[in-house]
């Protein structure tokens, strides 16, 4: 009988490894598995699926870049969507743990879409709750527009 996979994009990579590492050592086949998964002398390529640190700096960029091009007097409707936007992402973000997580802070600080600015410090502070709770840094939000839109002052970005 075969068991569930390990969720990849739930675990960082380490983690993951040493699941799916116990998971094919109780295959009767994990011989040949072991040899077709797991990387070959260490070496980890850089097409494989995400883990949950992977997916999440990725997915981050992308939200913030979306937030930071946000329309500076959007319609209602852009309002709207931008709303719905966020719920339903919520709901298929493929880190559980993560998506629920989510999901509870959208219920106690709704997505403030009325400007880019206010999206873009809304979301800034979603971030660091999830800062928070990992015991990360911070993040300074008055920042946020040199970070994901215009570059830091000093030029460095140009
Ligand atoms: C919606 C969501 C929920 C998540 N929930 C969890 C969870 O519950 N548990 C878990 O283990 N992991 C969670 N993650 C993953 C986690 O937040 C990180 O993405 C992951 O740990 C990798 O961190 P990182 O150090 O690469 O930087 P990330 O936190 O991914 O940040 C990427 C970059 O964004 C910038 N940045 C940092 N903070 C802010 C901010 N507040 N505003 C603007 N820019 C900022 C920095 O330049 C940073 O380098 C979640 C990810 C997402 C997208």
């Amino acid at each position: 009988m075969s068991q569930e996979k390990p969720c990849r994009a739930c675990m960082d990579f380490k983690s993951w490894a040493k699941s799916q590492k116990k998971a094919l050592e109780s295959e009767k086949d994990s011989e040949e598995k072991k040899k077709k998964s797991l990387s070959v002398n260490n070496v980890k390529r850089n097409d494989c699926p995400l883990d949950k640190d992977e997916l999440g700096s990725r997915t981050w960029s992308f939200l913030h870049t979306m937030a930071a091009y946000y329309p500076n007097n959007p319609s209602d409707e852009q309002k709207s969507d931008m709303k719905k936007f966020f719920h339903i992402f919520s709901t298929f973000y493929p880190c559980n743990v993560c998506a629920e997580d989510l999901q509870e802070q959208l219920k106690q600080f709704p997505p403030q879409t009325d400007s880019q600015k206010h999206l873009s410090q809304w979301l800034c502070n979603i971030h660091n709750e999830v800062n928070k709770k990992l015991g990360k840094p911070e993040f300074d939000c008055k920042l946020v527009d040199q970070r994901w839109k215009d570059g830091w002052l000093d030029g460095s970005c140009d």
